[in-house]
């Protein structure tokens, strides 16, 4: 067995402050949302630039946090289902901002019904974007990392539905995207580790955001929650920030491979 480490192996400067000072990241689906709440989160903890690459359209949420960080803040549009899409994006943000440190695939879509009542197109949508959408965008940074010599870090949204279903809604094509993107964690961490690359996820649980606006119209919704223990309340997206801001920084240069579950709820 060879004494010789290979150099991919040396660890960046070791950094016990968790900040992302000039780094550039890059978020699906960040226009809004847990995206932009982590892409606030980023900024506020010293990101040199934010680009949500995202399908949709920017709204005033996304306007307002482009003007309290001037310059920092921009949107591609792509879609992450297709590969050459979104490999498009990656080389355009690596050309304007001349470096990729960190890349947070996280853009999703859901859809709650018995199992037998799915469509076909209904399946292959969810799949598409949450698990086959996030593959490409993780192999389009990781090319981007490799080429550009940097040690980047790979943050997946999976979600608490990839450790069990929600009881009241579950969604059989949701929790088996979520819980496909926690195994692609495990081998991407593993495959990658030669070139120094970090792959990690984190687990919301009900997070407040447009995909779960059928919470509160539930009857005693709080009360529902409350029956789970923890919180009886939705997270509001900064509070998952902490958690992605951690996994992009060099404070976690040892860290790869893990998921944080970030959910109040403790039964859900
Ligand atoms: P959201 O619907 O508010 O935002 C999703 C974003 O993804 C949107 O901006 C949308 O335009 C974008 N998007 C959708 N399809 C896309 C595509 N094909 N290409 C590029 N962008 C696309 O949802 P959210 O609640 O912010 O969810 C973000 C992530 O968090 C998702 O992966 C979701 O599954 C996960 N999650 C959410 C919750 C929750 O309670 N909200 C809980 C656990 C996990």
């Amino acid at each position: 067995m060879s004494s010789s480490i290979p150099s991919q192996s040396t660890p960046v400067e070791p950094q016990t402050k968790i900040a992302l000072e000039s780094k550039v990241i890059a978020i699906t689906g960040a226009n809004r949302g847990i995206g932009l709440g982590v892409a606030e989160c980023c900024l506020i903890n010293g990101a040199a630039k934010i680009y949500s690459i995202d399908i949709g359209e920017t709204g005033d949420e996304f306007q307002a946090l482009s003007t309290r960080f001037p310059n920092q803040v921009f949107a591609v549009q792509a879609d992450v289902t297709q590969e050459t899409s979104i490999s498009a994006a990656v080389d355009k943000i690596v050309e304007e901002a001349g470096a990729l440190h960190g890349m947070v695939m996280n853009a999703g879509r859901t859809n709650h019904k018995a199992a037998l009542d799915f469509t076909t197109e209904e399946i292959e949508a969810l799949f598409s974007v949450n698990l086959f959408g996030a593959f490409y965008t993780a192999r389009c940074a990781a090319r981007a990392f490799i080429k550009l010599g940097i040690k980047g870090a790979i943050v997946f949204t999976a979600s608490m539905a990839s450790y069990r279903p929600n009881k009241r809604v579950p969604s059989t094509p949701y929790g088996a995207s979520k819980a496909g993107i926690r195994n692609m964690t495990h081998t991407l961490a593993m495959e990658w580790a030669q070139y120094g690359i970090r792959v990690n996820s984190v687990s919301p649980g009900l997070v407040n955001t447009a995909m779960t606006y059928w919470v509160p119209q539930q009857p005693d919704w709080e009360q529902q929650l409350k029956y789970y223990g923890g919180f009886p309340r939705l997270a509001e997206v900064q509070e998952l920030g902490g958690a992605y801001v951690y996994l992009l920084s060099d404070a976690a240069s040892y860290t790869t491979s893990i998921d944080i579950p970030v959910n109040g709820v403790i039964g859900i």
